[in-house]
Protein backbone atom coordinates (compact mmCIF):
# COMPACT_ATOMS: atom_id res chain seq x y z
CA UNK A 1 0.00 0.00 0.00
CA UNK A 2 1.15 3.10 -1.05
CA UNK A 3 1.72 6.26 1.49
CA UNK A 4 -0.32 9.09 -0.82
CA UNK A 5 -0.83 12.51 -0.17
CA UNK A 6 -3.82 13.21 2.04
CA UNK A 7 -7.10 12.61 -0.03
CA UNK A 8 -9.56 14.59 2.54
CA UNK A 9 -9.35 17.68 3.90
CA UNK A 10 -7.63 18.53 7.10
CA UNK A 11 -9.99 17.35 9.62
CA UNK A 12 -10.30 17.51 13.29
CA UNK A 13 -7.54 15.06 13.80
CA UNK A 14 -4.88 17.23 12.50
CA UNK A 15 -3.63 18.17 9.19
CA UNK A 16 -1.91 15.20 7.08
CA UNK A 17 1.38 16.02 6.60
CA UNK A 18 3.27 13.79 4.72
CA UNK A 19 7.59 13.68 5.38
CA UNK A 20 8.03 10.76 2.98
CA UNK A 21 6.37 9.07 0.06
CA UNK A 22 8.07 5.96 0.07
CA UNK A 23 5.96 2.91 0.43
CA UNK A 24 5.62 1.96 4.65
CA UNK A 25 6.90 -1.97 3.00
CA UNK A 26 10.07 -0.05 1.06
CA UNK A 27 10.99 1.46 4.27
CA UNK A 28 11.11 -1.50 6.44
CA UNK A 29 12.81 -3.07 4.21
CA UNK A 30 15.48 -0.27 3.74
CA UNK A 31 15.80 -0.11 7.32
CA UNK A 32 16.00 -3.95 8.10
CA UNK A 33 18.81 -4.45 5.39
CA UNK A 34 20.50 -1.14 7.40
CA UNK A 35 20.14 -3.47 10.41
CA UNK A 36 21.15 -6.84 9.05
CA UNK A 37 24.11 -5.05 7.95
CA UNK A 38 25.01 -4.80 11.19
CA UNK A 39 25.90 -1.16 11.35
CA UNK A 40 23.51 -0.46 14.31
CA UNK A 41 25.26 -2.60 16.67
CA UNK A 42 28.61 -1.49 17.82
CA UNK A 43 28.24 0.88 20.77
CA UNK A 44 30.35 3.54 19.13
CA UNK A 45 27.09 4.04 16.07
CA UNK A 46 24.58 4.01 19.56
CA UNK A 47 26.08 6.20 21.33
CA UNK A 48 26.92 8.42 18.59
CA UNK A 49 23.16 8.75 17.32
CA UNK A 50 22.26 9.89 21.06
CA UNK A 51 25.10 12.31 20.05
CA UNK A 52 23.25 13.71 17.35
CA UNK A 53 19.76 13.63 19.07
CA UNK A 54 21.17 15.76 21.69
CA UNK A 55 22.79 18.10 19.01
CA UNK A 56 19.63 18.17 17.50
CA UNK A 57 17.68 19.23 20.51
CA UNK A 58 20.16 21.62 21.87
CA UNK A 59 20.24 23.70 18.70
CA UNK A 60 16.94 23.65 17.84
CA UNK A 61 15.01 23.61 21.43
CA UNK A 62 13.55 26.61 21.03
CA UNK A 63 12.03 25.90 17.25
CA UNK A 64 10.63 23.06 19.04
CA UNK A 65 9.14 25.01 22.36
CA UNK A 66 7.35 27.16 19.52
CA UNK A 67 5.62 24.30 17.91
CA UNK A 68 4.50 22.67 21.21
CA UNK A 69 2.80 26.28 21.96
CA UNK A 70 1.28 26.10 18.44
CA UNK A 71 -0.31 22.80 18.84
CA UNK A 72 -0.62 22.98 22.64
CA UNK A 73 0.10 26.84 24.14
CA UNK A 74 2.53 25.20 26.14
CA UNK A 75 4.63 28.00 27.21
CA UNK A 76 8.49 27.89 26.62
CA UNK A 77 9.36 27.27 30.23
CA UNK A 78 7.54 24.19 30.62
CA UNK A 79 8.36 22.61 26.90
CA UNK A 80 11.63 22.85 28.04
CA UNK A 81 10.97 21.23 31.40
CA UNK A 82 8.74 18.94 30.27
CA UNK A 83 10.04 17.63 27.18
CA UNK A 84 13.37 18.96 25.50
CA UNK A 85 15.72 18.90 28.49
CA UNK A 86 13.85 16.14 29.63
CA UNK A 87 14.71 14.12 26.80
CA UNK A 88 18.15 15.79 27.16
CA UNK A 89 18.42 14.13 30.35
CA UNK A 90 17.25 11.09 29.28
CA UNK A 91 19.98 10.92 26.76
CA UNK A 92 22.77 11.97 29.10
CA UNK A 93 21.61 8.98 31.49
CA UNK A 94 21.79 6.62 28.74
CA UNK A 95 25.30 7.78 27.30
CA UNK A 96 26.67 7.56 30.86
CA UNK A 97 25.37 4.17 31.57
CA UNK A 98 24.64 1.90 28.53
CA UNK A 99 28.19 0.09 28.62
CA UNK A 100 27.05 -0.92 31.71
CA UNK A 101 23.95 -1.70 30.58
CA UNK A 102 24.72 -3.75 27.92
CA UNK A 103 27.23 -5.79 29.45
CA UNK A 104 26.67 -9.90 29.13
CA UNK A 105 25.51 -11.13 32.51
CA UNK A 106 26.86 -14.05 33.80
CA UNK A 107 24.50 -16.59 35.49
CA UNK A 108 25.15 -19.71 37.19
CA UNK A 109 26.14 -23.41 35.79
CA UNK A 110 24.50 -26.54 37.68
CA UNK A 111 27.19 -29.26 38.83
CA UNK A 112 25.74 -31.92 35.83
CA UNK A 113 27.77 -29.09 33.20
CA UNK A 114 30.85 -29.25 34.52
CA UNK A 115 33.00 -26.48 36.41
CA UNK A 116 34.66 -25.63 32.82
CA UNK A 117 30.50 -24.89 31.43
CA UNK A 118 30.17 -21.19 31.21
CA UNK A 119 26.88 -19.62 30.78
CA UNK A 120 25.60 -15.69 30.39
CA UNK A 121 22.98 -13.31 28.97
CA UNK A 122 23.38 -11.25 26.11
CA UNK A 123 21.17 -8.08 24.89
CA UNK A 124 20.59 -8.76 21.57
CA UNK A 125 18.85 -5.81 19.21
CA UNK A 126 15.13 -7.15 18.39
CA UNK A 127 15.54 -5.29 14.45
CA UNK A 128 13.12 -2.67 13.32
CA UNK A 129 10.62 -0.96 15.84
CA UNK A 130 8.32 1.09 15.69
CA UNK A 131 7.72 3.44 17.87
CA UNK A 132 3.62 5.42 17.73
CA UNK A 133 3.65 8.61 19.68
CA UNK A 134 0.60 10.94 21.29
CA UNK A 135 0.20 14.20 20.71
CA UNK A 136 0.16 15.63 24.60
CA UNK A 137 3.75 15.49 25.05
CA UNK A 138 4.68 15.09 21.18
CA UNK A 139 8.80 15.68 21.57
CA UNK A 140 9.08 13.56 24.63
CA UNK A 141 6.37 10.48 23.64
CA UNK A 142 8.25 10.08 20.96
CA UNK A 143 12.41 11.19 21.57
CA UNK A 144 12.37 8.77 24.84
CA UNK A 145 11.58 5.58 22.91
CA UNK A 146 13.33 6.60 20.01
CA UNK A 147 16.60 6.64 21.51
CA UNK A 148 15.62 3.78 24.30
CA UNK A 149 15.65 1.59 20.73
CA UNK A 150 18.69 3.34 18.99
CA UNK A 151 20.58 2.80 22.80
CA UNK A 152 19.79 -1.18 21.69
CA UNK A 153 20.74 -1.49 18.74
CA UNK A 154 17.23 -1.21 16.69
CA UNK A 155 16.55 0.85 13.22
CA UNK A 156 13.33 2.40 14.08
CA UNK A 157 10.06 3.88 11.92
CA UNK A 158 9.00 6.87 14.19
CA UNK A 159 5.49 8.09 13.90
CA UNK A 160 4.58 11.42 15.42
CA UNK A 161 1.15 12.20 16.70
CA UNK A 162 -0.76 14.08 13.57
CA UNK A 163 -2.99 15.77 16.47
CA UNK A 164 0.39 17.72 17.34
CA UNK A 165 0.98 19.05 13.45
CA UNK A 166 3.66 21.82 14.26
CA UNK A 167 5.48 19.27 16.45
CA UNK A 168 5.05 16.27 13.60
CA UNK A 169 6.59 18.68 10.96
CA UNK A 170 9.40 20.04 13.01
CA UNK A 171 10.40 16.26 13.43
CA UNK A 172 9.71 15.13 10.69
CA UNK A 173 12.06 17.92 9.14
CA UNK A 174 14.93 17.57 11.86
CA UNK A 175 15.32 14.36 12.58
CA UNK A 176 16.48 13.03 9.05
CA UNK A 177 18.75 15.62 9.36
CA UNK A 178 20.78 14.57 12.53
CA UNK A 179 20.38 10.76 12.48
CA UNK A 180 21.47 7.89 10.68
CA UNK A 181 18.24 7.55 7.65
CA UNK A 182 19.23 4.48 6.63
CA UNK A 183 17.97 3.73 10.35
CA UNK A 184 16.00 6.01 11.14
CA UNK A 185 12.64 6.72 9.67
CA UNK A 186 10.14 9.48 10.65
CA UNK A 187 6.53 8.62 8.93
CA UNK A 188 3.94 11.37 9.03
CA UNK A 189 0.04 10.62 9.15
CA UNK A 190 -2.88 9.70 11.14
CA UNK A 191 -5.22 6.77 10.91
CA UNK A 192 -4.72 5.72 7.22
CA UNK A 193 -0.60 6.35 7.30
CA UNK A 194 -0.91 4.58 10.41
CA UNK A 195 -3.17 1.40 9.59
CA UNK A 196 -0.71 0.89 6.59
CA UNK A 197 2.42 1.03 8.99
CA UNK A 198 0.88 -1.59 11.32
CA UNK A 199 0.36 -4.45 8.52
CA UNK A 200 4.21 -4.29 8.01
CA UNK A 201 6.03 -6.71 10.61
CA UNK A 202 8.01 -5.36 12.63
CA UNK A 203 10.15 -6.85 15.54
CA UNK A 204 8.62 -4.51 18.29
CA UNK A 205 5.85 -1.95 18.67
CA UNK A 206 6.07 0.66 21.13
CA UNK A 207 2.80 2.33 21.43
CA UNK A 208 1.63 5.18 23.57
CA UNK A 209 -1.69 6.32 23.55
CA UNK A 210 -5.21 5.22 24.31
CA UNK A 211 -6.58 1.75 24.81
CA UNK A 212 -9.31 1.79 22.04
CA UNK A 213 -5.95 2.26 19.59
CA UNK A 214 -4.15 0.26 21.74
CA UNK A 215 -6.28 -2.84 21.01
CA UNK A 216 -6.32 -2.08 17.34
CA UNK A 217 -2.39 -2.20 17.26
CA UNK A 218 -2.17 -5.35 19.52
CA UNK A 219 -4.37 -6.70 17.35
CA UNK A 220 -1.79 -5.98 13.67
CA UNK A 221 0.88 -7.25 15.81
CA UNK A 222 -0.30 -10.46 16.46
CA UNK A 223 -0.65 -11.26 13.26
CA UNK A 224 3.59 -11.27 12.97
CA UNK A 225 3.56 -12.42 16.77
CA UNK A 226 5.38 -9.02 17.37
CA UNK A 227 5.89 -8.00 20.72
CA UNK A 228 4.04 -4.85 22.09
CA UNK A 229 4.93 -2.35 24.46
CA UNK A 230 1.14 -0.25 25.15
CA UNK A 231 1.68 2.69 27.31
CA UNK A 232 -2.06 3.82 28.14
CA UNK A 233 -3.63 6.11 29.97
CA UNK A 234 -6.81 5.80 32.67
CA UNK A 235 -7.72 7.48 36.07
CA UNK A 236 -4.91 7.67 38.68
CA UNK A 237 -6.19 8.94 41.56
CA UNK A 238 -5.23 10.67 44.87
CA UNK A 239 -5.68 9.73 47.97
CA UNK A 240 -5.72 12.24 50.66
CA UNK A 241 -5.51 11.10 53.85
CA UNK A 242 -6.94 12.45 57.60
CA UNK A 243 -3.85 14.98 59.07
CA UNK A 244 -1.91 15.79 56.33
CA UNK A 245 -1.00 19.66 55.66
CA UNK A 246 -3.57 20.24 53.17
CA UNK A 247 -1.76 23.68 52.29
CA UNK A 248 1.01 21.22 50.56
CA UNK A 249 -1.18 18.84 49.21
CA UNK A 250 -3.16 21.26 47.19
CA UNK A 251 -0.35 23.06 46.09
CA UNK A 252 1.25 19.90 44.67
CA UNK A 253 -2.15 18.42 43.64
CA UNK A 254 -2.74 21.58 41.57
CA UNK A 255 0.90 21.83 40.19
CA UNK A 256 0.64 18.23 39.11
CA UNK A 257 -3.17 18.59 37.52
CA UNK A 258 -3.14 21.40 35.48
CA UNK A 259 0.40 20.92 34.04
CA UNK A 260 -0.41 20.80 30.42
CA UNK A 261 -4.00 21.55 30.92
CA UNK A 262 -4.31 18.58 32.62
CA UNK A 263 -3.18 16.65 29.35
CA UNK A 264 -1.00 14.35 30.40
CA UNK A 265 -1.16 10.99 31.35
CA UNK A 266 0.02 10.33 34.80
CA UNK A 267 -1.80 13.62 35.62
CA UNK A 268 -3.80 13.08 39.67
CA UNK A 269 -7.28 12.21 37.34
CA UNK A 270 -9.41 12.79 41.03
CA UNK A 271 -9.30 13.38 44.36
CA UNK A 272 -9.88 10.79 46.78
CA UNK A 273 -10.28 11.66 50.79
CA UNK A 274 -12.83 11.52 53.32
CA UNK A 275 -15.65 14.20 54.08
CA UNK A 276 -13.85 16.14 56.42
CA UNK A 277 -10.62 16.54 54.39
CA UNK A 278 -12.68 17.32 51.62
CA UNK A 279 -14.36 20.48 53.09
CA UNK A 280 -10.83 21.57 54.23
CA UNK A 281 -8.94 20.72 51.16
CA UNK A 282 -11.36 22.99 49.24
CA UNK A 283 -10.04 26.50 49.91
CA UNK A 284 -6.52 25.17 49.73
CA UNK A 285 -7.09 24.33 46.55
CA UNK A 286 -8.64 27.80 45.46
CA UNK A 287 -5.77 29.17 46.71
CA UNK A 288 -3.61 26.75 44.64
CA UNK A 289 -4.95 27.24 41.50
CA UNK A 290 -4.40 31.33 42.06
CA UNK A 291 -1.06 31.68 43.61
CA UNK A 292 -0.04 28.79 40.39
CA UNK A 293 -2.16 30.96 37.67
CA UNK A 294 -3.02 34.12 39.05
CA UNK A 295 -6.76 35.70 39.70
CA UNK A 296 -7.43 34.84 35.79
CA UNK A 297 -5.52 32.03 34.59
CA UNK A 298 -6.29 32.53 31.23
CA UNK A 299 -4.44 35.40 31.09
CA UNK A 300 -1.21 33.19 32.48
CA UNK A 301 1.29 32.27 30.12
CA UNK A 302 2.04 29.06 32.62
CA UNK A 303 -1.62 27.53 31.75
CA UNK A 304 -2.21 25.77 28.37
CA UNK A 305 -4.78 25.23 26.31
CA UNK A 306 -6.96 21.92 24.69
CA UNK A 307 -5.60 20.35 21.92
CA UNK A 308 -8.67 20.23 19.53
CA UNK A 309 -12.27 20.92 19.40
CA UNK A 310 -13.08 17.30 19.94
CA UNK A 311 -11.70 17.20 23.11
CA UNK A 312 -12.75 20.91 24.20
CA UNK A 313 -16.67 19.21 24.01
CA UNK A 314 -15.78 16.35 25.52
CA UNK A 315 -14.04 18.26 28.29
CA UNK A 316 -16.84 20.58 28.56
CA UNK A 317 -19.14 17.80 28.90
CA UNK A 318 -17.92 17.09 32.15
CA UNK A 319 -17.79 20.39 33.58
CA UNK A 320 -21.64 19.74 35.34
CA UNK A 321 -20.51 16.96 37.17
CA UNK A 322 -20.53 18.51 40.67
CA UNK A 323 -20.34 21.79 42.29
CA UNK A 324 -18.19 24.10 41.23
CA UNK A 325 -15.23 25.15 43.81
CA UNK A 326 -13.40 27.42 41.43
CA UNK A 327 -12.89 27.65 37.56
CA UNK A 328 -15.91 26.10 35.40
CA UNK A 329 -15.83 28.58 32.71
CA UNK A 330 -14.37 28.02 29.08
CA UNK A 331 -14.09 29.48 25.83
CA UNK A 332 -14.27 27.12 22.95
CA UNK A 333 -12.84 29.47 20.22
CA UNK A 334 -9.81 29.73 22.50
CA UNK A 335 -10.14 26.03 23.32
CA UNK A 336 -9.92 27.33 27.04
CA UNK A 337 -11.07 25.59 30.01
CA UNK A 338 -10.28 26.97 33.33
CA UNK A 339 -8.45 24.77 35.84
CA UNK A 340 -11.60 23.96 37.58
CA UNK A 341 -12.02 22.04 40.81
CA UNK A 342 -15.36 20.54 41.33
CA UNK A 343 -17.00 19.12 44.75
CA UNK A 344 -19.69 16.25 45.98
CA UNK A 345 -19.10 14.67 42.99
CA UNK A 346 -21.31 11.25 42.47
CA UNK A 347 -18.81 8.24 41.62
CA UNK A 348 -21.65 7.59 38.91
CA UNK A 349 -21.10 11.19 37.08
CA UNK A 350 -19.97 11.50 33.16
CA UNK A 351 -16.73 12.94 35.00
CA UNK A 352 -15.68 9.67 37.32
CA UNK A 353 -16.72 7.63 34.03
CA UNK A 354 -13.47 8.15 31.68
CA UNK A 355 -9.86 9.51 32.05
CA UNK A 356 -10.60 13.18 32.32
CA UNK A 357 -7.14 14.68 30.47
CA UNK A 358 -8.23 17.78 31.00
CA UNK A 359 -8.43 20.81 33.51
CA UNK A 360 -10.77 19.32 35.80
CA UNK A 361 -10.26 17.86 39.31
CA UNK A 362 -13.13 16.01 40.68
CA UNK A 363 -13.31 15.29 44.75
CA UNK A 364 -14.91 12.30 45.62
CA UNK A 365 -15.78 11.30 48.75
CA UNK A 366 -15.20 8.24 51.11
CA UNK A 367 -15.48 7.06 54.45
CA UNK A 368 -12.02 5.47 55.19
CA UNK A 369 -8.55 3.73 54.19
CA UNK A 370 -10.83 0.56 53.68
CA UNK A 371 -13.42 2.00 50.86
CA UNK A 372 -10.81 3.87 49.26
CA UNK A 373 -8.90 0.86 48.76
CA UNK A 374 -12.14 -0.99 47.39
CA UNK A 375 -12.86 2.66 45.25
CA UNK A 376 -9.90 1.83 43.28
CA UNK A 377 -9.40 -2.01 42.82
CA UNK A 378 -13.34 -1.66 41.99
CA UNK A 379 -11.70 0.46 38.74
CA UNK A 380 -9.14 -0.53 36.32
CA UNK A 381 -5.56 -0.57 37.57
CA UNK A 382 -4.52 3.07 37.32
CA UNK A 383 -1.41 4.28 34.98
CA UNK A 384 -0.27 5.94 38.71
CA UNK A 385 -1.61 6.14 42.37
CA UNK A 386 -1.03 9.09 44.64
CA UNK A 387 -1.48 8.85 48.18
CA UNK A 388 -1.10 12.01 50.62
CA UNK A 389 -0.23 10.67 53.88
CA UNK A 390 1.71 10.91 57.28
CA UNK A 391 0.58 7.32 58.21
CA UNK A 392 2.71 4.40 57.97
CA UNK A 393 0.25 1.88 58.02
CA UNK A 394 -1.88 3.64 55.26
CA UNK A 395 1.27 3.81 53.45
CA UNK A 396 2.13 0.46 53.27
CA UNK A 397 -1.71 -0.97 53.07
CA UNK A 398 -1.96 0.82 50.15
CA UNK A 399 0.90 0.46 48.40
CA UNK A 400 0.25 -3.99 48.98
CA UNK A 401 -3.38 -3.84 48.39
CA UNK A 402 -3.62 -1.63 45.55
CA UNK A 403 -2.04 -2.26 41.64
CA UNK A 404 -0.98 0.41 39.77
CA UNK A 405 1.35 0.85 37.07
CA UNK A 406 3.60 3.62 39.69
CA UNK A 407 3.17 4.61 43.50
CA UNK A 408 3.65 8.36 44.13
CA UNK A 409 3.82 9.24 47.91
CA UNK A 410 3.68 12.84 48.65
CA UNK A 411 3.99 13.94 45.06
CA UNK A 412 2.39 13.37 41.37
CA UNK A 413 3.98 12.61 38.15
CA UNK A 414 7.52 12.91 39.54
CA UNK A 415 8.20 9.16 39.29
CA UNK A 416 8.41 9.30 35.94
CA UNK A 417 11.41 11.80 36.06
CA UNK A 418 13.20 9.32 37.81
CA UNK A 419 15.57 7.41 34.77
CA UNK A 420 16.56 4.65 36.82
CA UNK A 421 12.46 3.68 37.77
CA UNK A 422 10.25 1.89 34.77
CA UNK A 423 7.80 3.73 33.65
CA UNK A 424 4.50 1.95 32.46
CA UNK A 425 1.47 0.49 33.58
CA UNK A 426 -0.41 -2.55 33.93
CA UNK A 427 -3.67 -4.07 32.96
CA UNK A 428 -5.78 -1.26 31.27
CA UNK A 429 -3.11 1.27 32.07
CA UNK A 430 -1.04 -0.98 29.94
CA UNK A 431 1.86 -3.70 29.53
CA UNK A 432 5.71 -3.31 29.25
CA UNK A 433 7.87 -0.21 30.57
CA UNK A 434 10.84 2.16 29.99
CA UNK A 435 13.20 4.64 30.78
CA UNK A 436 16.58 4.27 31.78
CA UNK A 437 17.87 0.28 31.55
CA UNK A 438 14.20 -0.69 31.32
CA UNK A 439 14.07 0.49 27.52
CA UNK A 440 17.36 -1.70 27.13
CA UNK A 441 15.19 -3.89 28.47
CA UNK A 442 12.02 -3.53 26.03
CA UNK A 443 14.19 -3.01 23.07
CA UNK A 444 16.24 -6.32 23.59
CA UNK A 445 16.20 -10.06 23.47
CA UNK A 446 17.75 -10.85 26.32
CA UNK A 447 19.60 -14.29 24.43
CA UNK A 448 20.76 -17.32 26.89
CA UNK A 449 24.23 -18.54 25.75
CA UNK A 450 26.17 -21.24 26.91
CA UNK A 451 29.49 -22.35 26.23
CA UNK A 452 31.00 -26.07 27.26
CA UNK A 453 34.58 -26.25 25.75
CA UNK A 454 35.69 -28.71 23.19
CA UNK A 455 38.64 -29.82 24.75
P1 LIG B 1 -3.41 10.30 19.71
O1 LIG B 1 -4.80 10.54 19.25
O2 LIG B 1 -2.32 11.21 19.28
O3 LIG B 1 -3.08 8.79 19.31
C1 LIG B 1 -1.84 8.21 19.57
C2 LIG B 1 -1.27 7.65 18.29
O4 LIG B 1 -2.14 6.65 17.78
C3 LIG B 1 -1.13 8.70 17.19
O5 LIG B 1 0.17 8.60 16.63
C4 LIG B 1 -2.19 8.34 16.21
O6 LIG B 1 -1.85 8.63 14.88
C5 LIG B 1 -2.35 6.86 16.40
N1 LIG B 1 -3.68 6.39 16.04
C6 LIG B 1 -4.85 7.01 16.31
N2 LIG B 1 -5.88 6.26 15.84
C7 LIG B 1 -5.33 5.16 15.28
C8 LIG B 1 -5.88 4.00 14.62
N3 LIG B 1 -7.19 3.84 14.47
N4 LIG B 1 -5.02 3.06 14.19
C9 LIG B 1 -3.69 3.21 14.35
N5 LIG B 1 -3.13 4.29 14.96
C10 LIG B 1 -3.93 5.24 15.40
O7 LIG B 1 -3.32 10.29 21.28
P2 LIG B 1 -4.39 9.81 22.35
O8 LIG B 1 -4.64 8.36 22.23
O9 LIG B 1 -5.54 10.76 22.37
O10 LIG B 1 -3.51 10.08 23.65
C11 LIG B 1 -4.12 10.27 24.87
C12 LIG B 1 -4.12 8.97 25.65
O11 LIG B 1 -2.79 8.51 25.75
C13 LIG B 1 -4.61 9.16 27.05
O12 LIG B 1 -5.36 8.04 27.41
C14 LIG B 1 -3.32 9.19 27.85
O13 LIG B 1 -3.49 8.82 29.20
C15 LIG B 1 -2.48 8.24 27.10
N6 LIG B 1 -1.07 8.52 27.31
C16 LIG B 1 -0.32 7.60 27.91
C17 LIG B 1 1.01 7.87 28.17
C18 LIG B 1 1.90 6.88 28.84
O14 LIG B 1 3.11 7.11 28.82
N7 LIG B 1 1.40 5.82 29.42
C19 LIG B 1 1.55 9.08 27.77
C20 LIG B 1 0.74 9.99 27.12
C21 LIG B 1 -0.57 9.70 26.88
Amino acid sequence: MRVRPPARAPDQRGTVNHSTTEEPADTVARLRATFRSGRTQPLSWRTGQLGRLRELLTAHGEELATALHEDLGKSSAEAFRTEIDFTVREIDHTLEHLDGWLRPEPAPVPAHLGTDATAWTRYDPLGVVLVIAPWNYPVQLLLTPLLGALAAGNAVVAKPSELAPATSAALARLLPRYLDTDAVAVVEGAVPETTALLAERFDQIFYTGNGTVGRIVMRAAAEHLTPVALELGGKSPAFVDLGTDLAVVADRLVRGKFLNAGQTCVAPDYVLTDPETARALEPKLVEAVAALFGPEPRESAAFGRIVNERHFDRLAGLLGSGRTVTGGDSDRAAKYIAPTVLADVDPKSPVMGEEIFGPILPVVTVTDLDEAIGFINDRDKPLALYVFTESDTTRDRIAAETSSGGLGFGLPLAHLTVSDLPFGGVGESGMGSYHGRYSIETFSHRKAVLEKPLA
